[in-house]
This record gives C-alpha cells, structure tokens and sequence, in this order.
C-alpha cells in the first residue's frame, strides 16, 4: 500500500499518517518526492484495512501495491532512484564506471591502480577482500588486511571503495572502511546478511544470482530496503545456462524490465559476465546501450599474475582503449559518464 499525500500537506500531517500507520502495526516509509510525499506500508500480511488512512488530513489518495516486492517497485516510487557515492551519482543521465581488481593482492598493485584509475576518471574502485572462492584451496582474499589496503588507497589518491561482504560479521568491519558493500551472486539469497545489509549506513550493490528470476532478485532488493536501506543498486552479472562458450551468460535483455518495474539503479558486470577479457568490451557497450546506468569491471596491472579472475581482468592500456569507445558511445546516448 502506498499512502500519497497531498502536494499541500504539511509536515505534522505526514508525521501523523507515519504515526498512525505505526500504530496499526505496520511499517511506514516516508518518501519524500519533488513534488509530494508518500508513505510506502510494509509489514502487512494481508490487505491493509485502508479506511483507517484514507481520511486522515493531508491525505490524497491510498494505492494498492500489487507486486509482491513494494519498496522496490516503481508502482511504489515512480521516480528513478539515484544514489550518490562521493562526488558521483549512479543513475539517470550518467553512466558510472566501477572498476578495479578481483582481489586485493598487495599494497602495490591496489595503490597503482586506484591512481591509474583515478587518472582515467573512475572514481570508484572494486576489490575483494574476503573471496567467495568455489574451491577452498583457491586464494581467499586477504580479509581486514585487504580492507586497510583499500582504507590506504582511498586516503592515497581519494577514490571511493567498493568491496564484497560474505557474511554479517564481514558487514561490521566493512561498513566502517568502504563506501559501497557489495553482495555477491552467491549470496543474493542469503536472507541473514540481507537484513544485516538493511541495517548497514553504505549502499548495497547486490548481484543477481546466477539462477535468480527478475522478481527472486527484486524481492532480495526487498529484504534490503524493508530493513530501512533503501540505497540498492542492482548489478547483472551473467546467469547459468547450457552455453558455455562464456563463463556465464550475460543477461542484458534483464535490463529494460528491470528498469520498467524498479525504480533502482542497474550496473552491468561483463567481466564475470563473459570471463574473458576480449568479450569485455564489447558486452560492456551493449549494456550501455541497453540502458545500464554503468559498468563494474575488473581491472589489474597484471592480469596474468591475477590471484583470482585474471583472465576476465583488462590491462590498463585495454581501460584506456574502452573509456575512448564508452565516452565516444555516451554521446548520442545522452549520457555523462562519471
Ligand atoms: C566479484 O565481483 O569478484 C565476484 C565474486 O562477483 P560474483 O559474485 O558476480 O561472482
Ligand atoms: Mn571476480
């Protein structure tokens, strides 16, 4: 249920309808629009009794929200979402690029390619510092060191961190040194580190699972949001299918309908979308031409001495080549790339 309230309402009316909505048990969610204030319900187990709202002052209107995801839902917020990361916005009109190492290796190689990065103007920089590694004798990760190695490297050169969280301990650790948590494809269903993630003061980049519908994946956008976080951005990373001429299969036709019926920014990720660095460019300017509101890729002085991912990993001179071709294609696609 969505409570709309007038463009004249004041702020002690809005105050009163959360208040009244509390009181029925439920949970509100003020969102404050440019126009007007709504207040999104959740909490409600079956329909909520709406004579109760519908005459409070200041009240327009009540809307049934029929999707089973609400607080993701553009039937819930219209507008698209924008989310702010330092002194770049991820959502309509730009086009963000996250890029960096699978893992935090070292001191050198991580500070080297924050600066490299920031040089190319990427202002916001991946590395994983706990791995979710598929066998447990692979590299995995460097764990708090890796986070003081990024806390490093953004003191160094003032680029923003973005790194992945395993588990809800991971989260305390990590909320305090980097500027956006990322969860992994594995994780997306892991509904304990969600709600952690909805308690958490970062944004959330949440991968699709690599067998997730559209609506398992907004419905994990959910947990996030109904725990009060309701800065989601959402990442297509490739799904498991029969093909295997790529590592996954990049889904980019997820992203119109993604975009129809959320509000929530969407990144594509061609690096595991594909797992090879050739196909990365490529499928990199597909998603922005299929409207991705930017990348997450990754990038390593020396893919061939790669702890993890190297193959998928471009080199800097290949960053340089597809940031020409990506600001060339931003142009007619009307989109400023930060
Ligand atoms: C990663 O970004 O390095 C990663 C492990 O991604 P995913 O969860 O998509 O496999
Ligand atoms: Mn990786």
């Amino acid at each position: 249920m969505l409570v709309v309230m007038r463009h004249e309402a004041t702020k002690q009316q809005v105050e009163d309808a959360v208040k009244r909505i509390k009181e029925m048990g439920l949970s509100p969610h003020p969102m404050p629009g440019p126009t007007r204030t709504a207040i999104g319900i959740t909490g409600n187990t079956g329909a909520v009794d709406s004579r109760q709202l519908e005459l409070l002052p200041g009240v327009l209107e009540l809307i049934r929200v029929t999707k089973a995801y609400k607080l993701a839902s553009r039937e819930m917020h219209p507008d698209d979402t924008s989310i702010e990361i330092g002194e770049t916005t991820i959502g309509p009109g730009n086009f963000t690029l996250i890029c960096g190492p699978c893992s935090v290796e070292n001191e050198d190689m991580i500070l080297r390619t924050a600066d490299v990065l920031m040089q190319h103007g990427v202002r916001i920089m991946r590395a994983g510092a706990f791995k979710p590694r598929s066998s447990p004798y692979s590299f995995q990760g460097m764990g708090e060191e890796g986070l003081r190695l990024l806390e490093k490297a953004r003191d160094a050169t003032g680029i923003k961190i973005a790194t992945e969280v395993m588990d809800n301990d991971n989260v305390d650790v990590a909320e305090e040194i980097a500027d956006v948590l990322q969860v992994g494809t594995r994780n997306m269903q892991n509904f304990s580190l969600l709600r952690r993630c909805g308690r958490a003061r970062k944004p959330i980049l949440l991968k699709r699972g690599m067998s997730a519908t559209l609506d398992e994946w907004l419905m994990a956008a959910e947990y996030i949001m109904a725990g009060g976080n309701y800065r989601v951005i959402l990442c297509e990373r490739g799904v498991r299918t029969f093909a295997d001429h790529t590592r996954n299969t990049l889904d980019l036709s997820i992203v119109p309908p993604v975009k129809q019926l959320s509000h929530l920014p969407i990144l594509v990720d061609p690096s595991h979308g594909t797992g090879r660095r050739d196909y990365v460019p490529p499928m990199a300017l597909a998603g922005m031409a299929a409207g991705a509101h930017g990348l997450l890729m990754e990038v390593h002085p020396t893919p061939e001495r790669a702890l993890s991912d190297g193959a998928q990993s471009l080199n800097f001179g290949q960053l340089t080549e597809l940031i020409g071709q990506i600001q060339r294609l931003a142009e007619p696609l009307d989109l400023s790339v930060n």
